[in-house]
């Protein structure tokens, strides 16, 4: 069993400028067994200080973590049963390959054979057998990102952490290997607790996903919970590329008055608004669901929307196009076969089935 638990875990810093510093704030967590868990939020969030608490190469302030049901405060880095893949991959450059990934080994004391042995098999399940002999400066960034991962493989650990391991990488290899990390996730059958600030990483190689802001988790779900059921507004315009829009608006009775259209609610998410009736709201709407008129095969009777665009971009399969409601700007993203032109006007459905509304005072979804 390699769960891996937080319990009300805080960690503060000592910085010269500003004090105390919180850098992860009441953290509370379960990592399944076998889980792909992935860390995302912007920068300083917090994510890698959790990340290197759960390795123990930095110290909670407060809490406990527990790996395997085991209580690890006071375990040393090296009896942890862990193994991290840093994201400057930290190997050894005077060492060939083949050392570098029996260098851990040799430190806990291995058979010669065994290493030789779990050597063989890693560089088989991540096809580097003929990388082997070269120095790491003979390897290009995809091979010593691999090497990285080999190290980690062959200390056979119940938990994998790793720290932004793909951020060095050009776009179409990540992609190519964010796949393999994948792959190799239901090969090894082990835990994995991964960091990013990519959501689409996030989003693609996460079985769950904890999103981070400033110390604080706001939330922790599965890829499709997070996109259909953000908590709030952070959460909401972190995850989803083009980000979800928000447009301030004002709820009376089935109607959402905003600056410059009424749109109406459907009957049956009145019941759970009914709090904010005659009250200040922000709509949320992610950009694909602003559909153009001309797409659709029937013609709905409200919830249509003409403003004048003001940009159109062209990526191919899809456009994204901009206007603006009230002072708050607009994206949409439609097929290109809608055929949008920029400084043109043109009608818009909002499907307001997949609405949300946030609290503009608490940001929290209503
Ligand atoms: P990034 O994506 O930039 O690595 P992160 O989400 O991983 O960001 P952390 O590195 O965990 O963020 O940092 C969280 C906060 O703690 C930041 O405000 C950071 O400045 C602070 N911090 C981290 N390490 C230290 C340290 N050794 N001393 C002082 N402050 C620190």
């Amino acid at each position: 069993m390699a769960e891996v638990k937080f319990v009300n875990v805080i960690k503060e810093f000592e910085d010269e400028k500003k004090g105390k510093v919180r850098a992860v704030n009441n953290a509370n967590f379960v990592v399944k067994d076998k889980e792909f868990l992935v860390f995302v939020g912007p920068s300083g969030c917090g994510k890698t200080t959790s990340l290197r608490m759960i390795a123990g190469l930095e110290r909670q302030s407060s809490g406990d973590i527990f790996i395997g049901n085991r209580l690890v405060n006071k375990v040393h880095p090296k009896d942890r049963d862990i193994a991290m893949v840093f994201q400057d991959y930290a190997l050894y450059p005077h060492m060939t390959i083949k050392e570098n990934l029996a260098f851990g080994l040799k430190n806990l004391k291995t058979p010669k054979a065994e290493i030789e042995a779990k050597i063989k098999e890693a560089a088989a399940i991540l096809s580097i057998e003929n990388l082997l002999d070269r120095k790491p400066r003979e390897l290009s960034g995809g091979q010593k990102q691999r090497i990285a991962v080999g190290r980690a493989i062959v200390r056979n650990p119940s938990v994998f952490l790793f720290d932004e391991p793909l951020s060095n990488l050009d776009a179409k290899l990540r992609v190519q290997m964010r796949v393999e990390l994948s792959e190799l996730h239901k090969r090894l059958g082990a835990t994995v607790i991964y960091v990013t600030h990519d959501q689409v990483e996030a989003m693609t190689l996460g079985q769950r996903i904890v999103v981070m802001n400033g110390g604080e988790i706001q939330q922790i779900a599965s890829p499709e919970e997070l996109y259909e059921n953000p908590n709030n507004m952070f959460v909401a315009g972190f995850i989803g590329s083009p980000p979800m829009n928000f447009i301030k608006a004002r709820l009376d009775g089935n109607q959402l008055m905003t600056a410059d259209y009424t749109l109406t609610v459907p009957v049956g998410l009145l019941d759970k608004y009914k709090a904010y009736q005659k009250e200040e709201v922000v709509l949320g709407i992610r950009p694909e669901d602003i559909i153009s008129l001309n797409l659709l095969n029937h013609q709905p009777n409200h919830n249509v929307i003409e403003p004048t665009l003001k940009v159109v971009e062209h990526l191919g399969a899809e456009l994204l196009f901009y206007f603006n409601i009230g002072e708050d700007q607009v994206t949409g993203r439609v097929g290109a076969d809608a055929k949008l032109k920029s400084l043109s006007k043109v009608k818009l459905y909002i499907n307001m089935e997949k609405m949300h509304l946030f609290d503009p005072n608490t940001q929290e979804r209503i």
